[in-house]
């Protein structure tokens, strides 16, 4: 049976160093066995393109972790083993996040020469003092530079930045914004800094700013900031958001492919929920899948369809007493930019 489009996420769990803030799967390691990682992360693509019928993929995304590290010999080897086994789109759009401390102009040539075609560069702050408090092992000029030579190999660009570190203000949150103005980005992410258990900042007693000034910050970037935002984190013109996430926003099915990653596979009608091991996948109810497109649908500035799955499960006089947070039209709900604030709360009045 013809299978639907599917993405693919690829994780890659290793990073040169530990970011101080950082509680994602991944772990500072000086040489990876690339070898194997790249052999084990061939047999999840081959699995899963035998359950699939070796169907289409739309869109590639190399995240982690710090997948810039993998040499040019290994990125090769995915490339080639997803294109024997699935059909790549000719527009797909192929992902590499990239940690400036790991990658120079030859390399990312290499890699765009495979077939990576957008890069999203993990920035954070463009000021050296912050960014060793962050634990970060660039500069602010390795990363312009990195910015630049993918700029000029006509790569689209993003780069993810945090604002609510200490000592963060609105003022300062309008210079990052005019910094991030200045760099001709047509893509850009800025995440709330979260101090997290388990982290070096988790164990600092930080001075954060308080919820209120967080969110002064937030609304501050929409004022700030060239582009427009389209999802709660993220900013880009309308022809460069990034057409993977929206793809997993908007409810469509993609594999996850190495320890760290997660999918939502689609086989014959049924949707599957998937975890860092090809083997292992579970149903999901159609309340389950529905609430889930409900949490991603509200993230995004397009909203979600009021389809008959997602009227079953929403509190729609809920909804309708609270028009400040979220609006009906067009059949669709939307997270209004005060919404977009509390988004966590939101969604659990929203959801029944
Ligand atoms: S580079 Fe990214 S994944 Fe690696 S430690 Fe830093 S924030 Fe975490």
């Amino acid at each position: 049976m013809k299978q639907r489009p599917h993405n693919i996420y690829i994780h890659v769990p290793y990073c040169k160093s530990k970011c101080r803030y950082c509680a994602f799967f991944s772990h500072a390691c000086a040489e990876p066995d690339w070898e194997n990682y790249t052999n084990s992360i061939c047999k999840e693509i081959v699995f899963w393109a035998n359950k699939l019928n070796h169907n289409t993929v739309p869109t590639i995304f190399f995240g982690g972790g710090t997948p810039s590290l993998i040499p040019q010999k290994y990125m090769e080897q995915i490339l080639n083993t997803i294109r024997q086994n699935f059909l790549i789109e000719n527009n797909a759009e192929i992902t590499l996040e990239a940690n400036p401390a790991t990658i120079d102009a030859i390399k990312l040539h290499d890699f765009q020469s495979m077939g990576i075609n957008r890069l999203s560069v993990g920035v954070q702050r463009l000021n050296d003092e912050e960014l060793r408090f962050l634990g970060r092992a660039h500069n602010a000029h390795d990363a312009v530079e990195l910015i630049c030579i993918a700029q000029d190999l006509n790569l689209r660009v993003s780069a993810d930045f945090i604002y609510g570190i200490p000592d963060d203000t609105e003022q300062s949150v309008k210079n990052l914004c005019r910094q991030i103005n200045n760099l001709g980005l047509t893509h850009c992410s800025l995440y709330e800094l979260t101090i997290e258990e388990n982290t070096p900042f988790g164990k600092m007693n930080l001075n954060m700013p308080s919820n209120d000034e967080m969110a002064t910050m937030y609304q501050s970037i929409t004022k700030n900031l060239d582009l427009p935002r389209y999802e709660v984190s993220n900013y880009a013109t309308s022809e460069n958001q990034c057409r993977h996430n929206s793809n997993i926003w908007n409810g469509e099915p993609y594999i996850g492919i190495g320890k760290g990653a997660a999918g939502r596979i689609l086989i014959d009608g049924i949707w599957y929920e998937q975890k860092g091991n090809a083997e292992v996948f579970n149903p999901l109810t159609e309340k389950e899948r529905a609430i889930e497109k409900i949490l991603t649908g509200l993230r995004t500035i397009r909203g979600c369809q009021l389809t008959q799955d997602i009227k079953n499960v929403i509190d729609i006089d809920w909804v309708k007493k609270h028009p400040q947070f979220i609006q009906i039209s067009d059949n669709t709900i939307r997270t209004t930019g005060d919404g977009m604030l509390i988004l966590d709360n939101l969604i659990t009045n929203v959801v029944k």
